[in-house]
């Protein structure tokens, strides 16, 4: 399998190269050349069907034994034997639980097969790498436990001081790893966003300290994602039985997975995007046109996001693989904050995706009615998922599975001020707030920060 990017000019890589590079040199994304086509058949059963699913994307790159073994090792992290269980709500509307994973929500998923992808790949080269990223709460922790102990990289994470929930720092700064390195920063989420930017920028930092990243627009994330869509079809009626399902949405790279699944075969009626007040998304699906708002903080900090990056891989679809127009599409966007879909390509958006976009005072009262009517509790993203599963389903002889993306005790406050009961952490992260804490407070300033990834990776 070869790999192009959306922008259309830069080279053709295969797998593992795209898995290291990430961006492509061009500012694009990588995508696969071709979709490979689901075969009939499928039993639900986890590993064999994402070795199935993902394979032809890795195409000759990795020894299919070796593949084969980190998949099985990165599903064992689960704390569930169906890694991603499904809960039945009634009247066809289904819950995927992502969150049994080691940090609780489902970028466990992707991220602990790409940190194992990384692992073989750099020790395969002899290479070394510094991870650098900003996280405003789950993607830090997702990260860190994904490379924690790899000997071949370092991981710097920087997430803003004061400002994310206790229970999300702890996760990240009770890793006692020693190639684990948090950096509290005295700025906002987007002050850290712009450090780590400037640091790649900073090209003979980035090339001493070999720089790389592990981001939501790695095309690895979004493969390890479509595993649990064809999943859920085969549980409930198989690969070629009609379902929909409503993804709470932030960077687009889940909503954009299920997008995959559809192309290999599955039959998904209908793509539903559930956002909170930044609705940039939802708004570009009602009206074809997307525009620039500021970011406002919600109770689903995860999807307080106004330019979801992985959109640009459906605008690539939508404009027939043409590089240069989502180029243009793209620069118009970010010199005028605005850009409007021709109406006829807009139209062809109708059938297969909807969105609805719910402010917290709903998230809340969603969070309470459900523990109420069935006993499941809901983190406020999952509860964004399921209230937009109700607004937008069409077909209700068809199952509606809406995804949950982090497990209510990741968001403890909210959950509590919704039920009025606090949820407990599962078993194994029992004894979080005991752990001793490892972490570096550093001011908002680029060569403090540089100076101290220095000395953390000398
Ligand atoms: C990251 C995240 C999301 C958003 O996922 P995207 O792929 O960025 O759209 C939703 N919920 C939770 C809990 C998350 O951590």
């Amino acid at each position: 399998m070869r790999y192009i990017s959306t922008r259309g000019a830069a080279p053709t890589l295969g797998f593992s190269d795209i898995l290291l590079a990430g961006l492509a040199d061009d500012g694009g994304l990588y995508v696969p050349e071709s979709w490979p086509r689901l075969a009939a058949g499928g039993t639900g059963d986890y590993v064999a069907t994402a070795l199935e699913v993902m394979s032809p994307f890795v195409g000759g790159a990795i020894a299919p034994g070796a593949f084969a073994d980190m998949v099985r090792e990165a599903s064992a992290t689960f704390e569930s034997d169906e890694v991603t269980p499904l809960v039945d709500l009634g009247d066809g509307l289904h819950l995927l639980e992502l969150f049994h994973g080691p940090t609780l929500a489902f970028k466990d998923i992707a991220l602990q097969l790409v940190g194992r992808l990384f692992d073989h790949e750099l020790s395969r080269r002899g290479e070394r790498v510094t991870i650098v990223g900003a996280t405003s709460g789950d993607t830090g922790s997702a990260a860190i436990d994904a490379c924690r102990d790899r000997e071949p990289m370092d991981i710097v994470i920087l997430h803003p001081a004061d400002r994310v929930s206790e229970v999300q720092r702890r996760q990240m700064t009770t890793v006692p790893s020693a190639n684990v390195h948090n950096v509290a920063v005295e700025g906002t989420f987007d002050d850290c966003q712009d450090l780590v930017k400037a640091m790649f920028a900073d090209v003979p930092f980035r090339q001493r300290m070999r720089l790389s990243a592990v981001n939501s627009i790695n095309w690895a994330r979004v493969m390890a994602q479509v595993v649990y869509y064809v999943v859920a079809a085969e549980r409930l009626g198989g690969r070629h039985a009609p379902i929909a399902f409503s993804v709470p949405t932030g960077n687009f790279g889940n909503a954009f997975a299920g997008h995959v699944a559809r192309h290999m075969g599955l039959d998904i009626t209908q793509l539903v995007v559930g956002s909170n007040s930044n609705d940039i998304l939802t708004r570009f699906f009602a009206s074809g046109t997307m525009t620039l708002d500021e970011v406002v903080p919600t109770l689903s900090p995860s999807m307080d996001i106004q330019v979801s990056s992985n959109l640009e891989r459906l605008l690539f679809e939508l404009l027939d693989r043409d590089g240069a127009a989502v180029a243009a599409l793209l620069d118009d966007f970010r010199a005028t904050g605005t850009t409007a879909l021709d109406p006829v390509l807009h139209a062809t958006l109708g059938d297969a995706w909807s969105g609805a976009r719910f402010h917290d005072d709903e998230v809340l009262r969603c969070i309470a009615d459900e523990a109420d009517r069935s006993g499941v509790v809901l983190d406020p993203h999952s509860a964004v998922g399921l209230l937009a599963a109700r607004r937008c389903r069409r077909d209700p002889s068809v199952p509606m599975v809406a995804l949950a993306t982090a497990h209510p005790a990741k968001f403890p406050d909210a959950v509590e001020s919704a039920t009025g009961v606090r949820p407990v952490l599962p078993d194994r992260l029992g004894d979080l707030f005991e752990r001793p804490e490892r972490c570096t407070r550093l001011p908002n300033d680029l060569a403090a920060i540089q100076a101290h990834v220095e000395a953390c990776v000398a």
